[in-house]
């Protein structure tokens, strides 16, 4: 969604999530060209969408109106055997001692976040981008009392080390989805950051630690910026599509993309997966 965002003239500065009620006719044409590429699942524009980091842009007051608007928006365009997943990344600030942040705040502001997609319609709520076990885990529990009985999925996203994969908080990949399946999450997984061949390389691992479904979301590579100051990711669609087929002997269930991956790369990724 950031992709598309500013692919269509989101600055860099400006909230995403406003454009949900100054552009909603942009959002709603994004969601429509993921389904139209073959998406199952599309995720709202709100991942930035918690009270802390709306208020760096003063729109600490606009929590509800911004979180009911994605889901709503994508929710119109939303077909027959097709689904909406509400979108919940990190607030932006760390919890106590490494940030300013408690953990009764930080699930007080996904509680809000989560209650207003849910009002909005969505079909499921997804935790996203989560680099911290422990903000995961309070905005499941914000999430499990929002949604009542809505599947509620979280994903972390890992780095690569000699070692292994471990969150930028230092936590081990397998030690996070053991844990988010102990807490109650219905699906867990990963998505940002890495490559879908560096997934491919995780998947085994988070296979072997979790028996809950595994949803996977790389992204299309390293992001550049080109000579005309335009992000741009490193991966061909044909290098990003190809270690997918890795991924799903790996034993997952659900798979998509993150940063950088347009409509094109999602209609080739479907086109590949259909095929098998
Ligand atoms: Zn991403």
């Amino acid at each position: 969604m950031g992709t598309e965002l500013m692919r269509r003239g989101l600055s860099r500065g400006e909230c995403p999530e406003t454009w949900n009620l100054k552009r909603p006719e942009i959002v709603r044409e994004i969601h429509r060209s993921y389904f139209e590429a073959g998406a199952e699942v599309v995720t709202t524009n709100s991942f930035g969408g918690h009270p802390v980091k709306l208020k760096a842009y003063g729109l600490e007051n606009k929590v509800r109106e911004l979180n009911y608007e994605a889901a709503r928006i994508a929710c119109e365009v939303r077909g027959r055997g097709k689904f909406v997943v509400g979108s919940l990344g990190p607030a932006g600030k760390f919890l106590k001692p490494y940030g300013p942040l408690d953990e009764a705040e930080l699930e007080e502001g996904f509680y809000l976040q989560a209650s207003a997609l849910v009002s909005g319609g969505v079909d499921g709520l997804l935790v996203e981008t989560m680099y911290d076990l422990r903000e995961a885990l309070v905005a499941l529990r914000a999430c499990r009392r929002a949604g009542s009985d809505l599947p509620v999925l979280v994903t972390m996203t890992f780095q690569k080390t000699p070692r292994g994969f471990f969150t930028l908080m230092g936590q081990k990949a397998a030690d996070c989805l053991e844990r988010l399946e102990k807490e109650g999450a219905d699906a867990t997984g990963a998505n940002c950051t890495l490559t879908s061949s560096e997934m491919a390389e995780l998947a085994p691992g988070l296979r072997q630690a979790t028996s809950l479904p595994l949803l996977l979301q790389p992204n299309a590579g390293q992001p550049a910026t080109d000579e005309k100051g335009n992000l741009v990711y490193s991966q061909s669609i044909d290098d990003f599509v190809a270690p997918f087929k890795k991924i799903i002997e790996a034993g997952v269930q659900a798979v998509g993309g993150c940063c950088g991956t347009t409509p094109d790369y999602i209609r080739r990724l479907a086109q590949f997966l259909h095929q098998k």
